[in-house]
């Protein structure tokens, strides 16, 4: 057990990692207390809506969240449709179960960001906002990115639309190269952006082309646009500890390196991180195993994404028609012989192609460079 029962774990960060590590920590009868460097929660995200996928294994996410004792509360609208779409053809597809959940993050009202700091604080969680927490020195480091140089950049708008429910993912090379662009609308709100992992500065033009495929040729009605967006970053791990705290989430370098998803694995790790506190296990080991499988896949789809470029969006539409996307993606996310063959070589890509230094002029030019013209909207 880490420290005394009598004095209250700390956490580092009010993201998804560090609330949930909180909910675990505070139904288990420990006192907690979160370090939040920003006023509010979610103020990384200011209404993006994001995915919740049930794809990489683990089951359905919300069964996951409850089992942890995590209280579903947030607007999490299940995906039973979805469309694919180079920008000409759309392939349609309906899906038995929910391929994912549309949540809204950002310190608005039904975010999982809300609804998680929410019940922090019913269960007698201390939030300190405007509290930065040195590397380090909490029981759970759960900070996030910590502006290491950017590797994905997503940029986009939020907006108010009568448009049917919809979830429709474009795979372009002009729209988005080697990224995505994405439609998700839920309940008369929606979230159109691109995500690019190379060629930073030409997001602005990839992303009015992706504008005009996903909403304007559809007619879908934008009223009250706003932007929003925001950074990947990559993060050597070189332990799953920093001095003395646990580091769970992006803090630990947790995200999908071939879509950049990571709430799943923030809440997850967040909750083991918790465990490890309240039993004494061995927080390294427990991570790695449960961890390391998931990072060795991330880095090497997103090597082949990037190797097979001539023939990748072939091979996507050909393998959606043959298995249906929850086989295929479920497929590409479980561990197989080549993942580990190809995430040496990955992971050195990903060395060289973003330093792993803190570059904070990188970050800020990244940044002022996603940050998108509304001004057509
Ligand atoms: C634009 C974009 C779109 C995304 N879309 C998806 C998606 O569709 N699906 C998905 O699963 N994932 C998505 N992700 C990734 C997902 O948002 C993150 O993986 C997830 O939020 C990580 O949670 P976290 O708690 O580890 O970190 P964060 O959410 O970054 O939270 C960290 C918190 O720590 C605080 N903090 C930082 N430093 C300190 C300090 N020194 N002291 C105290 N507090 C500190 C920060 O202010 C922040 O509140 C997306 C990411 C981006 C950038």
């Amino acid at each position: 057990m880490t420290g005394s029962a009598n004095r209250p774990v700390r956490i580092a960060g009010a993201g998804p990692a560090g609330l949930a590590a909180a909910i675990v920590l505070a139904r288990a009868g420990r006192a907690v207390e979160v370090l939040e460097r920003r006023s509010r929660c979610g103020a990384r995200f200011s209404g993006d809506l994001q995915g919740l996928e049930n794809w990489s294994g683990g089951g359905d996410a919300l069964a996951e969240f409850r089992a942890l004792g995590i209280t579903t509360d947030f607007h999490a609208a299940p995906c039973r449709h979805g469309v694919q779409t180079d920008g000409v053809r759309d392939d349609a597809f309906a899906f038995d179960t929910p391929a994912f959940y549309i949540v809204k993050r950002g310190d608005v009202p039904g975010s999982l960001d809300r609804a998680l700091a929410a019940q922090a604080l019913a269960l007698g969680v201390d939030i300190r906002f405007d509290t930065p927490c040195p590397e380090g020195t909490a029981d759970i480091e759960a900070t996030g990115p910590r502006g290491r140089a950017p590797f994905a950049i997503d940029t986009g708008i939020v907006f108010e639309t009568d448009a049917p429910d919809t979830a429709i993912a474009l795979l372009n090379d002009d729209a988005a190269p080697g990224g995505y662009a994405y439609l998700l609308v839920t309940g008369g709100y929606g979230c159109c952006c691109t995500m690019l992992f190379d060629d930073f500065p030409s997001i602005h033009r990839r992303f009015a082309l992706a504008r005009e495929l996903l909403v304007e040729r559809r007619g879908i009605a934008v009223r009250n646009p706003r932007a929003v967006g925001g950074l990947g970053h990559v993060r050597a791990r070189g332990s799953w500890w920093s001095g003395v705290s646990r580091c769970v989430g992006e803090a630990a370098g947790l995200q999908d390196f071939l879509w950049g998803f990571g709430i799943r694995l923030a809440v997850r790790s967040g909750a083991l991180a918790a465990e490890s506190v309240l039993t004494g296990a061995d927080y390294a080991a427990a991570a790695e195993a449960a961890f390391s499988p998931r990072l060795r896949i991330g880095v090497a789809n997103r090597w082949l994404w990037e190797h097979a470029r001539a023939g990748r969006y072939a091979l996507v539409r050909g393998a959606l028609h043959a298995a249906g996307p929850m086989r295929l993606l479920g497929w590409m996310h479980r561990e197989h012989w080549w993942h580990r063959l190809v995430a040496p070589l990955g992971a050195r890509g990903l060395r060289t192609r973003y330093p792993v230094v803190f570059d904070p002029s990188a970050a800020m030019r990244a940044a002022s460079a996603a940050a998108p013209d509304t001004s057509a909207a």
